[in-house]
């Protein structure tokens, strides 16, 4: 089976890693727009329930040697810095949900799920601009006018799927607010930090962990106060000075930790419905571009890759029939999904109660059961 993935993120290459990993005859090609891979973007927060899949794919040992894994996600009031909740991901030595969470460079993850990947099935400088389907397959068309056929497309082009776009419509996502990002090196740092740690205020969440094993650089983020995004890319510089406004009124540890900031960049952040289908004929979405989520609970590409194990069982389940394999997926995922998005939306993941976390990080997307179309 020829399957075409667009996008080389981390669910793209996750599938990609997984399916050629599967020992099935599947030719896997991955289509990625940019030119040449780089370690872009800030931390990550890496739930236990994608660590599962990382160890699937065979790298979940090097991201953990990599990341750092905190004890606890300790949430805070903002004005006052008291503790609310001391979640404990790991208690008297004994990993609470079997495998850890843990906060890395995204760069690293993806390069860790890039280099699982056989190179020769990554190609970049490939952005897709069309697929169109017929019933001997797909066929997707290139910017550089070049073309490919496959049995299978899969979109995982992220927030601003085009392949999304081919299957419903165009239909650009919803800007819900703005944020700040910064990288803080630890050096620059007054006093010791905590590993994760968000501080919840009436209207803002400020968040920081740091993204490596050394503790060497902390990454924070936090709500802006405007919801106006007049440019075109999906975050552009700032200032500390801004990032310092918009925490006005939060406890002195978080002060601190903004006055160490050398940059600030600011980021718009976007939200969807859930879609009435995932895949016709042989196309079909995984991860963001499939349910983008807002970020506040950590768990957008957590549920890009249990989409990629998803997809891979269902694929090798049923390879006499595809169409039967991606309706299994999406009857396996939809559910899940949407309320990993609900509960993003209400932004108060990990804030005061202990309670209601398991169904998300106890989640195995390697052994749960598949589920069945209706
Ligand atoms: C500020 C912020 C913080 C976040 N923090 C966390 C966190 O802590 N934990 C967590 O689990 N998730 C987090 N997320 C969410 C997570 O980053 C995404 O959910 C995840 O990256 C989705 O993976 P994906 O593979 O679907 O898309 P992406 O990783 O976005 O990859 C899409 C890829 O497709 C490529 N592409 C796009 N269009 C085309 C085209 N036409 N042709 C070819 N290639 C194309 C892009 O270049 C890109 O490489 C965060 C998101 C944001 C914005």
């Amino acid at each position: 089976m020829r399957i075409a993935i667009v996008g080389g993120g981390l669910g793209g290459l996750a599938a990609a890693a997984l399916l050629s990993r599967a020992g099935a005859d599947f030719d896997v090609q991955v289509f990625e727009q940019a030119q040449v891979f780089r370690k872009l973007g800030a931390g990550i927060q890496v739930a236990p329930n994608m660590v599962r899949v990382l160890r699937g794919i065979g790298i979940a040992d090097a991201v953990i040697r990599e990341g750092c894994v905190p004890h606890c996600s300790l949430s805070r009031r903002a004005e006052t810095g008291e503790i609310m909740l001391d979640f404990p991901f790991v208690h008297d030595g004994v990993l609470r949900y079997g495998e850890p969470l843990l906060t890395v460079h995204r760069g690293e993850l993806h390069a860790a799920l890039l280099a699982a990947v056989p190179r020769s099935r990554v190609h970049f400088g490939r952005r897709v601009v069309d697929v169109d389907a017929d019933r001997a397959g797909a066929r997707l068309a290139f910017e550089d006018a070049s073309t490919a056929q496959a049995d299978l497309v899969v979109g995982a082009d992220g927030i601003r799927s085009r392949v999304r776009d081919v299957l419903l419509g165009p239909d650009p996502p919803r800007l819900m607010k703005t944020s700040y990002r910064a990288m803080v090196p630890a050096a620059r740092l007054p006093g010791a930090v905590d590993d994760l740690t968000k501080w919840w205020g009436a209207d803002r969440v400020f968040i920081a962990y740091f993204t490596s094993a050394t503790r060497e650089v902390l990454s924070l983020a936090c709500d802006a106060p405007d919801k106006q995004w007049p440019h075109e890319t999906s975050f552009v510089p700032s200032t500390p000075e801004a990032l310092r406004t918009a925490m006005e009124g939060f406890e002195p540890r978080v002060q601190r930790i903004i006055d160490a900031a050398p940059a600030v960049t600011k980021w718009a952040l976007y939200d969807r419905e859930s879609f009435p289908l995932w895949s016709r004929g042989p196309i079909t979405l995984l991860g963001d571009a499939a349910h983008p989520m807002l970020p506040h609970a950590g768990l957008g590409g957590a549920m890009a890759l249990e989409d990629a194990a998803v997809l891979s069982r269902c694929l090798l389940a049923e390879r006499a029939d595809t169409g039967r394999a991606l309706a299994r997926y999406e009857a396996t995922r939809k559910d899940r999904t949407a309320a990993v998005q609900e509960r993003s939306r209400q932004n108060d993941w990990l804030m005061d109660t202990p309670d209601g976390h398991d169904w998300v990080f106890d989640y195995d997307a390697l052994g749960e059961p598949l589920g069945e179309p209706a």
